[in-house]
């Protein structure tokens, strides 16, 4: 007499992860080039010290975060954005 049913009352562990889709803004937008002059823009993809966020994390597509980059390396060029932690602390930006 061996039954061995397994008991139907076993539940699979939900793992409920807050997963949102990353898509690329800019694809999004249909945006032909990123500016450097788009600062407000350009802006969401720097942290608060002044570093490029990942396009793991941002989300971008390889095409728009080439263009991102380079428009963060303009603006940074021109002052317009922070090189590190360091002018953030001096400048209060
Ligand atoms: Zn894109």
């Amino acid at each position: 007499m061996s039954n061995h049913t397994r008991p139907s009352t076993y539940k699979k562990k939900q793992r409920r992860r807050p997963f949102r889709r990353k898509y690329c803004i800019f694809c999004a937008e249909k945006a032909k080039g990123i500016d450097y002059k788009q600062l407000d823009l350009i802006r969401q993809f720097t942290d608060d010290r002044g570093k490029m966020i990942p396009r793991r994390k941002a989300g971008t597509c390889a095409k728009h975060q080439r263009q991102l980059a380079l428009a963060i390396k303009r603006a940074r060029f021109l002052a317009l954005l922070p090189y590190d932690a360091e002018h953030v602390r001096i400048y209060g930006r």
